[in-house]
């Protein structure tokens, strides 16, 4: 069947109509499993026979058997909902009653050294476990609400292996800069992104590649997520008058080759980063931006004058995370004509010949207990890298606007986040519609 290209107009709105159709069913979207009920059940017993020690170290296993970066208790007028995330994606695990969450919720707060008489005001603290020779740590934090409090935990797993290098779903010419760029002695390599977006694996998954024994590597987190030999790992200590910035300054007379900064949160940390660039030191950090483009815009107009950053940054990663399609139940469908269409947008959008999106195939649900009928199963990055060549670093001493800078650096080898994300879509890594959800 021939599909008439839409125009322009008709096209984003087709794309935006989709986009909420996708978010709806996405909302009314039940993710269940057999395994839900198992938790629920074994809570439940553990709760009934008092054994509070016992359902806290329950739901934290299960937490990691499905592989959930967070466990959230909310309470409700009559009940109360444990939910976890997993995959990006907060998903409705069981309900107990108050009676049985007010168990659980002083187990909590009494393993992780909270004030169980203070319910009036937020509180956050730590408790840890080992799970079949796994430390796990799990952070909390208390928020009040109604008369109870909800509760979040964090989970981290210290003994996560890192992703190798190789794992990161990287396309090779974005692996290639990336590669060139950490194997220099100096320059600063930024990676960027909102909470969750999985700069932490990438920053840990670069860091184990440079890990050898002739380099001097020390990072400076909050907190340390993962544990690796031989590198020195600090964790900053805000509460006893210490700023990152000056623990970066200690750092940095420790003689390090590489540094790892957690996160650039300021104009001053940013100047230290910057000037340890300068003095022959690689330095990987990450800030909080959304794109290659307003990281420039950020650091450049914002923080530091543009001939610094023009001669210490290197490179900038802008990235997200998006779920990977399940390969155990992804089941290929029938595109509509609206479909093609925005197909074929897509792929002119990143200047792509259209002649093939006929061939693309797109996947629907089956859903299957390995991915908890969510279709979804993991997730993978996508990436927008920005080397800086000497062009460029011209055109930011320059003071060249941002578009320019970014035009330019697509004439070169920048693949925008977009374009990573289409290409991935099309090899079958992710949907479309997961692209339309996250864009
Ligand atoms: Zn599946």
């Amino acid at each position: 069947m021939v599909v008439k290209k839409p125009e322009n107009e008709t096209q984003n709105k087709i794309q935006e109509e989709l986009k909420q159709e996708i978010l709806l069913k996405e909302q009314k979207k039940e993710y269940h499993s057999l395994k839900f009920w198992k938790i629920e059940n074994q809570v439940k017993q553990s709760l009934k026979e008092q054994k509070t020690d016992d359902t806290l170290r329950d739901i934290t296993i299960w937490a990691l058997v499905l592989w959930s970066s967070d466990v959230h208790y909310e309470v409700f007028e009559d009940y109360v909902v444990v939910r976890f995330r997993i995959d990006w994606v907060l998903v409705d695990i069981f309900r107990i009653t108050l009676k049985e969450y007010k168990s659980i919720l002083e187990r909590l707060k009494y393993a992780s050294g909270l004030k169980l008489n203070i319910t009036d005001i937020p509180q956050d603290g730590k408790y840890s476990m080992v799970i079949e020779d796994r430390d796990i740590d799990v952070r909390i934090s208390t928020l009040p609400v109604w008369d109870a409090e909800n509760v979040v935990c964090r989970i981290l797993d210290n003994t996560k292996s890192v992703v190798d290098f190789d794992d990161l779903w990287f396309f090779w010419t974005t692996k290639r800069i990336l590669e060139r760029a950490i194997s220099r002695k100096n320059g600063m390599v930024l990676v960027t992104g909102p909470t969750g977006s999985g700069k932490t694996t990438t920053l840990y998954t670069i860091l184990a590649k440079l890990n050898t024994r002739d380099k001097k590597i020390i990072t400076l987190e909050d907190p340390i997520e993962y544990t690796m030999d031989w590198i020195i790992q600090s964790e900053v200590n805000e509460k006893k008058g210490f700023t990152f910035h000056s623990w970066l300054r200690a750092i940095l007379r420790q003689d390090p080759d590489i540094i790892m900064v957690w996160e650039i949160r300021d104009k001053d940390t940013l100047e230290t980063a910057t000037q340890a660039s300068l003095t022959w030191h690689l330095v990987l950090s990450t800030l909080h931006t959304k794109s290659a483009a307003e990281t420039l815009d950020r650091i450049v107009n914002m923080w530091l004058k543009p001939y610094i950053i023009a001669s210490a940054l290197d490179t900038i990663v802008a990235q997200r995370l998006v779920r990977k399609i399940c390969p155990h139940c992804k089941r290929e469908k029938e595109k509509t004509p609206e479909e093609q269409a925005i197909v074929e947008a897509m792929m002119k959008d990143i200047g792509m010949s259209i002649r093939p999106a006929k061939n693309i195939k797109l996947y629907e649900w089956a859903g299957c207990e390995k991915c908890n009928h969510s279709w979804y199963s993991w997730r993978l990055g996508i990436y927008e890298i920005i080397s800086l060549t000497h062009k460029l670093r011209e055109m930011i001493r320059a003071e060249a606007n941002t578009d320019d800078i970014i035009a330019e650096s697509r004439n070169g080898d920048l693949i925008t986040m977009k374009e990573d994300w289409i290409l991935k879509a099309i090899k079958g890594y992710t949907t479309i519609e997961e692209i339309l959800r996250v864009i």
